[in-house]
C-alpha cells in the first residue's frame, strides 16, 4: 500500500475543515481567558478556574491546530499518510478516523508508552 492510493483531496478537506474548527475554539478560548482578567473578576476563585479551563482548552486547540496544519504541509509536500518516524504507511482507515495523524498505530502507542513512563517518573520524584 502507499500514500498514491488515498485520496488526498478528501483528507484536505477533513484537515481543513478541523483547522477552522481549531480556530473557532482558540478564539472562544481566547475571549473566555481575556475577559478573566479584569480586576474585578480576578477576585473570585471560580473565575480563576473557569480561566485555567478556558487556557486548557486553548492549549488543546492550539496542539491539534499545529497536527492539522502539519498533516496539510505534508500533504503539499506529498509526504502525507506516511509515518513520521519508522516511514511506514500511517494506514488508511487511522487517517480515515484521524486524518491528521502522524505516527502509525505501532510508533503512536510507543510515543504513549514513553508519555506514561515520563508521568510516572514524575510522579515518584
Ligand atoms: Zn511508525
Amino acid at each position: 500500500m502507499s500514500t498514491r492510493n488515498l485520496n488526498v483531496d478528501l483528507y484536505k478537506a477533513a484537515l481543513l475543515a478541523k483547522a477552522a474548527e481549531c480556530k473557532n475554539d482558540l478564539e472562544g478560548a481566547r475571549k473566555d481567558i481575556s475577559i478573566e482578567t479584569t480586576a474585578e473578576t480576578m477576585e473570585h476563585g471560580v473565575r480563576a478556574a473557569e480561566r485555567e479551563v478556558a487556557v486548557e482548552r486553548m492549549e488543546t486547540a492550539y496542539r491539534q491546530l499545529r497536527q492539522v496544519e502539519s498533516a496539510l504541509s505534508r500533504i503539499s509536500r506529498g509526504k502525507y499518510g506516511i509515518c513520521l518516524k519508522c516511514e511506514d504507511d500511517v494506514g488508511q482507515k487511522r487517517l480515515d478516523a484521524l486524518p491528521w495523524a502522524i505516527f502509525c498505530v505501532q510508533c503512536q502507542e510507543h510515543a504513549e508508552r514513553l508519555r506514561e513512563g515520563a508521568r510516572v517518573l514524575r510522579r515518584a520524584a
